[in-house]
């Protein structure tokens, strides 16, 4: 399987690594012609939202991702990855999603909690995170810490507010990946 992973900044190294750790052949998204090579999925990791906008911006990069997320493509965004799929920006997703949520003192912290589809607890980590406040019909809620959404998916979309790549458990990227399985099962 081959995943793109968007790279303009923020924590792309560590999906990079995970996903390889998995087996999957990744290649790294800067411009228009990285875009253009062919791909089973695409991450959009953490970072800065508004930078990542911005770069997108410039690059072009913005309509040719998000006609193909709408056409299908899997998709996985973490914390900056989420804000950049929700209502207020390529909104491909029907969720609305609020910034740097948890303030400035709970900013960043580690806990451990339910994921839907997954066993066990694994492991978060929120770094300045976001979390969602409201999700459409389509989309179901896979986890929810202290009374707020974290974790969701839409069909080919799939959103975390923690940072799944920067803890050892590789189960959230083998979610997405299974996702991308039954997806092209599918077709
Ligand atoms: N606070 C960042 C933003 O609003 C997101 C933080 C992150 O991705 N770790 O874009």
């Amino acid at each position: 399987m081959k995943i793109a992973i968007l790279a303009l900044q923020g924590a792309f190294a560590e999906h990079e690594q995970m996903l390889r750790q998995l087996g999957c052949d990744t290649f790294l998204i800067r411009c228009l012609d990285d875009w253009n090579q062919p791909k089973d999925g695409l991450v959009i990791p953490g970072g800065e939202s508004t930078a990542m906008m911005r770069i997108l911006q410039d690059e072009g990069l913005i309509e040719p991702i998000r006609q193909a997320i709408l056409q299908g493509l899997p998709v996985f965004g973490t914390c900056a990855g989420m804000i950049l799929l929700d209502d207020a920006h390529l909104h491909t997703m029907d969720i609305s999603v609020r910034r740097n949520a948890y303030g400035r003192q709970l900013g960043s912290f580690y806990t451990e909690d339910h994921f839907e589809g997954v066993d066990q607890m694994i492991p978060m980590t929120f770094i300045r995170a976001p979390y969602i406040t409201r999700v459409g019909q389509g989309c179901k809620v896979l986890s929810v810490v202290d009374g707020n959404m974290v974790a969701a998916q839409q069909e080919n979309q799939l959103v975390t507010s923690f940072h799944p790549e920067l803890n050892q458990d590789t189960r959230v990227h083998s979610y997405f990946l299974e996702m991308i399985r039954k997806s092209q099962f599918a077709m």
